[in-house]
């Protein structure tokens, strides 16, 4: 099964209306249409014998141009018909700021509105699961999952030229892959992204030696998008798990269902209950529930159903199924920041006049290219010892972590884990650039060309948990940025770094009269401090929480077990980002749609055994 050839604004849209939708019986319910819950959809409907059902919260909006040109696809944070629009609670190291933290509303999830990204977690990253007591989750396990779940496509001769790209750097051992999900770089990047490529490499990074998808990601190189390259739209959970199977009869999805809880039969997960149009309905569940809302919202349907922990059930007067004090906990993300300059040829941000966008959108229709047709298609990732040298030269990461900030035998299972990746293979710091023409209309930087620059390896530990019993309030999302402080200092001597590389060449000459604000005094103290004042202001997420319901043994931390079975209660798995132990190096998705492809297999081998 692959995204289909043909364009997805051609294709059948098969939703189900109410009345069919509750009069049906169902094995398997699946809460939330997101990234997760139609991958598991998908394969769980393979087998005609069983009956699945899943409810999305938001719109179906398959053939939404929004979603589909690559380059609209800020314009769809904030706004309600797409994005849930949380907010976490006021950050104590980030001024007192409440951020933003966008989740796709929409079927297809954070897939449909996200700025599809590609890259992979390191071996090591992934060994650090297994080794947190997840046994059948290290990377060779998982990697066969990352092949699975995509096509990847070559790049074209010119792209290839563009960044001298030899065999080993362009996901070679993709080769034969024929998954649901099309990948590919972006066709139309130009000399600005070359150039960010060429600047890194120059700082002393040499090039990828080998193909990232197999858990070497370091350096600086054209990183691939979730695109169907034909078409240069949107290669996501609906194109390319949901439409190929939702003529099948055995599949039924409903939107616009919010799910208010999951209900028991003792401890065993017997259905759900759901508001659709304002009206509440339940239907039952023969084999299981799959809970698939995402890492924000799976705890708090978790805690709403009675699985959390005693006070918080308590205080807001839920009535207890399954005491467990790990529900919520364990938040994790990417924390960026943003450092603009301003373009040497100042151009005109496209979103900021309508003419403009209009032929854009034109062109990208008639020729699937255009300024549209791309996003961010670039990365670097740069290891803590390259980091570590622009303010203490001569250090490598060796005890970075430990000297300055935790004593070696104060740190926990993880936070030693992170210390090995920091100190080994992995990356501490990526950044991107976003060409100053495709700023956000919303964004309120100075402008011109931005480098993002995100933190791989947090130690910090967030929360979420219900604000009340009401199943339609927000949770009360705590991620608790830079409460260990080591990674704002990693982040603030990332963003020295990245001022130097702004001034390195060839990058610097896309760069017209920048000040610099971190590195210009040689006074490496002053600079780290101006940094840490920056982050105060422009650090916010990469989008990226996971962690909520941890598959961890329960005296770990865990929520579910290595096969994704919630503690303590029966029929009932969490499937989705807020299962991973540990945050991955890099962007998540591909690591999302592995682990969803192996929970599939998980689930089908298990009926397998019982029958
Ligand atoms: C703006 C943005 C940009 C991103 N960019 C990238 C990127 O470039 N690369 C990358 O790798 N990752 C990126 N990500 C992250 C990536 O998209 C997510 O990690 C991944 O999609 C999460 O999948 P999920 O299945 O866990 O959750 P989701 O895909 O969010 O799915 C959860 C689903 O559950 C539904 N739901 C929630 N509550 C209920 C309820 N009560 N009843 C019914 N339905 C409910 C939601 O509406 C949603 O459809 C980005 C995310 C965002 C938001």
């Amino acid at each position: 099964m692959t995204d289909s050839a043909e364009s997805p604004s051609t294709q059948k849209i098969n939703i189900v209306d109410i009345d069919t939708f509750v009069s049906h019986a169902y094995d398997f319910v699946i809460i939330g249409g997101g990234t997760s819950g139609l991958v598991v959809a998908s394969r769980l409907s393979e087998d005609p014998n069983l009956q699945i059902a899943v409810l999305e919260a938001g719109k179906a909006k398959v053939n939404d141009f929004r979603i589909k040109v690559l380059a609209l696809a800020p314009s769809m944070l904030g706004n309600p018909e797409y994005d849930w629009g949380f907010k976490t609670v006021p950050q104590e190291h980030l001024g007192g700021r409440a951020e933003d933290q966008n989740r796709g509303k929409v079927l297809g999830g954070s897939s449909a509105i996200n700025y599809m990204m590609t890259t992979y977690s390191t071996t090591e990253g992934l060994d650090a699961w297994e080794k947190l007591g997840n046994k059948g989750w290290g990377a060779k396990n998982i990697k066969p999952y990352l092949h699975k779940f995509q096509t990847w496509n070559c790049p074209s001769e010119e792209t290839k030229e563009l960044f001298e790209l030899d065999k080993t750097t362009v996901e070679s051992s993709l080769d034969a892959s024929d998954g649901p999900i099309q990948t590919g770089i972006y066709k139309n990047l130009g000399p600005l992204e070359r150039d960010f490529v060429k600047a890194f490499r120059n700082m002393r990074h040499s090039p990828v030696r080998t193909d990232p998808v197999n858990g070497v990601s370091r350096g600086a190189y054209p990183i691939p998008a979730t695109v169907n390259p034909r078409t240069a739209e949107r290669s996501y959970a609906v194109t390319g798990y949901y439409l190929p199977a939702s003529n099948r009869c055995n599949l039924h999805v409903l939107t616009e269902a919010h799910v208010t809880k999951i209900l028991f039969d003792d401890v065993h997960a017997s259905g759900v209950a759901f508001i659709h149009h304002g009206q509440a309905y339940s239907i039952s569940a023969k084999q299981g529930v799959i809970l698939s809302a995402g890492a924000i919202q799976s705890p708090q349907i978790l805690e709403l159903s009675g699985i959390g922990p005693a006070h918080i059930l308590e205080q807001h007067g839920v009535k207890p199924i399954v005491i467990n004090d790990n529900v919520g906990e364990n938040l994790q993300d990417h924390i960026m920041t943003i450092l603009p300059f301003p373009p040497a040829q100042p151009d005109t941000p496209i979103f900021s006049n309508p003419t403009l966008v209009k032929q854009a959108m034109e062109e990208h229709a008639k020729t699937a290219s255009g300024p549209l047709s791309k996003f961010i298609g670039t990365s670097a990732f740069v290891s803590l010892t390259d980091i570590l040298s622009v303010t203490e030269s001569g250090r490598d990461a060796n005890n970075f972590v430990t000297s300055h900030f935790l004593p070696i035998d104060a740190l926990s299972n993880q936070q030693r884990l992170i210390r090995t990746l920091l100190e080994g293979s992995g990356a501490s710091t990526q950044f991107l650039i976003l060409p100053s023409y495709l700023r956000p209309p919303s964004s309120n930087n100075e402008g011109g060309h931005t480098l993002v620059i995100g933190l791989m390896h947090p130690f910090s530990r967030g929360n979420i948990h219900i604000g009340s019993s009401d199943p339609l309030a927000a949770p009360l999302i705590d991620p608790k940025y830079f409460s260990s402080p080591i990674g704002r200092e990693i982040l603030a001597r990332s963003l020295m770094y990245a001022e130097n590389a702004i001034h390195t060449a060839p990058l610097s000459h896309h760069v017209a009269g920048h000040e610099r604000k971190f590195t210009n005094s040689g006074d490496v103290d002053t600079g780290l401090q101006a940094a840490r004042e920056h982050l105060k202001k422009w650090a916010k997420t990469t989008y990226h929480p996971v962690g909520t319901c941890a598959m961890l043994p329960l005296e770990e931390g865990g929520v579910v077990d290595s096969d994704l079975r919630v503690y303590g209660v029966m029929g009932l798995r969490v499937v989705d980002a807020s299962v991973f132990p540990l945050i991955p190096q890099g962007n998540p998705q591909t690591l999302v749609y592995a682990v969803v492809e192996k929970a599939s297999d998980i689930i089908k081998s298990g009926l397998k055994m019982e029958t």
